[in-house]
C-alpha cells in the first residue's frame, strides 16, 4: 500500500478548543494516510478525539494546525466556494440516525436536499435518482413519502447512507454509524457498507468506540487515546498482536463468538477515568491508568515509532 498514492493525507492535525483561557487538546498531532477503496478504523473511548478528527477533516470544525490533502488538493487552503465543490467528494454519515434526520421532511426531501444543494438533477430525474438511491441501500419506492419517525433505527441509518451517497462521494467519514443500533442490526449495516464500498469504490474513515465490528470492516485500524495516536496497524495484526497496553484493554473487551473460549476470556479492567484533555502534561497520556506503566512514562511522552513494517506505536515499552 505504501507504493500507492493516498486519496487522503492528514498531516500533524491539531484541534484545540479554548476553554476559559485554557487549551482543550481534542486532537493533538495526528497524521495518517488513507488509500482509495480502503477502510481505516478509528477507535477509542468517547472523548479521545476521533469524531473531532472526522469533522475537522471535512472542515465542520476549523483546524488549529496541520494539513489535509484530499486527492492532491489542500483542503484548508480552499475558499468557501471551492470547499462546496470538494464536499461533494467528501461526505459524512452521522452516529445517531434519530437526530440526524429532520423530522419535518419526508425521505424524498431528505435525500433530495443534497441533490438540490449541489444542483445535480431536477424534476423526474431527481425522483428517479432518489428511488435509485433508496434501492441501493435496501429500501424501496414506497418509502419515498414517509417521515423519519416511521422507520426503525436500521432503516433510518440506511436513509442517512443514501443521503451521503446522493452526491456520488469518493470518501465518507462514518462517524459511529452503528453505535446507536442493536447488535443484530449493526451487522446488517456493516455488511451494507462493505457491499456499497465494493460496488462504488468508496473509501471510509470508520469511527467507533470499540473494536468488535471495526475489526470486521477495516483494512487498518488507528487507536486513539486522549487526542493522541497510540497504535496503527493492519486490522489482523492489531487483533492478533496488539502492542500498546490500551489496545490490549480494548481487545480484551471484545466478546469471542466461541462459547468455550469466551468463558475463559479475561477482561483487562483499567482503574480510573479518562483524564481531562485540558492542558495535559507532556507525559504518556495513558499513564495513570496503564497496567504496565514505568517510571519513564511519567517523565516524557513516548514517540510514534514504526516497530515492524506498517505497525506503529507510541509507548516506552518499544
Ligand atoms: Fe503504559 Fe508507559 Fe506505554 Fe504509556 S508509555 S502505555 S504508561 S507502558
Amino acid at each position: 500500500m505504501e507504493n500507492k498514492k493516498p486519496l487522503l493525507k492528514v498531516e500533524n492535525l491539531k484541534k484545540y478548543f479554548n476553554i476559559q483561557g485554557r487549551q482543550l487538546k481534542a486532537v493533538d498531532n495526528v497524521s495518517f494516510e488513507l488509500y482509495k477503496g480502503e477502510t481505516l478504523g478509528l477507535v477509542g473511548e468517547s472523548g479521545c478525539g476521533k469524531s473531532t478528527i472526522g469533522k475537522t477533516i471535512l472542515r465542520l470544525h476549523e483546524p488549529t494546525d496541520g494539513k489535509v490533502i484530499f486527492d492532491g488538493v489542500s483542503v484548508y487552503d480552499l475558499s468557501k466556494n471551492k470547499m462546496k465543490d470538494i464536499r461533494k467528494k467528501m461526505q459524512i454519515i452521522f452516529q445517531d440516525p434519530y437526530s440526524s434526520l429532520d423530522p419535518r421532511m419526508n425521505v424524498a426531501d431528505i435525500i433530495g436536499e443534497a441533490l438540490d444543494i449541489h444542483q445535480l438533477v431536477k424534476g423526474e430525474a431527481r425522483t428517479a435518482r432518489i428511488k435509485e438511491l433508496l434501492r441501493l441501500v435496501g429500501l424501496n419506492d414506497d418509502h419515498l413519502s414517509r417521515f423519519a419517525h416511521e422507520f426503525s433505527g436500521g432503516q433510518r441509518q440506511r436513509i442517512g447512507i443514501a443521503r451521503a451517497l446522493a452526491v456520488e462521494p469518493d470518501f465518507i467519514v462514518c462517524d459511529e454509524p452503528i453505535s446507536a443500533l442493536d447488535v443484530s442490526i449493526q451487522a446488517q449495516i456493516v455488511n451494507l457498507m462493505k457491499e456499497l464500498q465494493n460496488r462504488l469504490g468508496l473509501t471510509y474513515l470508520f469511527i467507533a468506540h470499540d473494536l468488535s465490528m471495526v475489526r470486521y470492516i477495516s483494512d487498518r485500524i488507528l487507536v486513539m487515546y486522549l487526542g493522541n495516536m497510540v497504535e496503527l496497524a493492519e486490522s489482523d495484526t492489531l487483533s492478533m498482536k496488539p502492542l500498546h497496553p490500551y489496545t490490549e484493554v480494548l481487545l480484551s473487551a471484545v466478546p469471542i463468538p466461541n462459547p468455550s473460549i469466551e468463558q475463559s476470556r479475561k477482561r483487562i479492567i483499567v482503574e480510573g477515568e479518562v483524564p481531562s484533555p485540558i492542558d495535559p502534561p507532556p507525559i504518556c497520556p495513558f499513564y495513570g491508568r496503564c497496567p504496565k506503566a514505568m517510571d519513564i512514562c511519567k517523565g516524557k511522552k513516548p514517540l510514534w515509532k514504526e516497530v515492524e513494517p506498517q505497525h506503529f506505536v507510541a509507548c516506552h515499552l518499544y
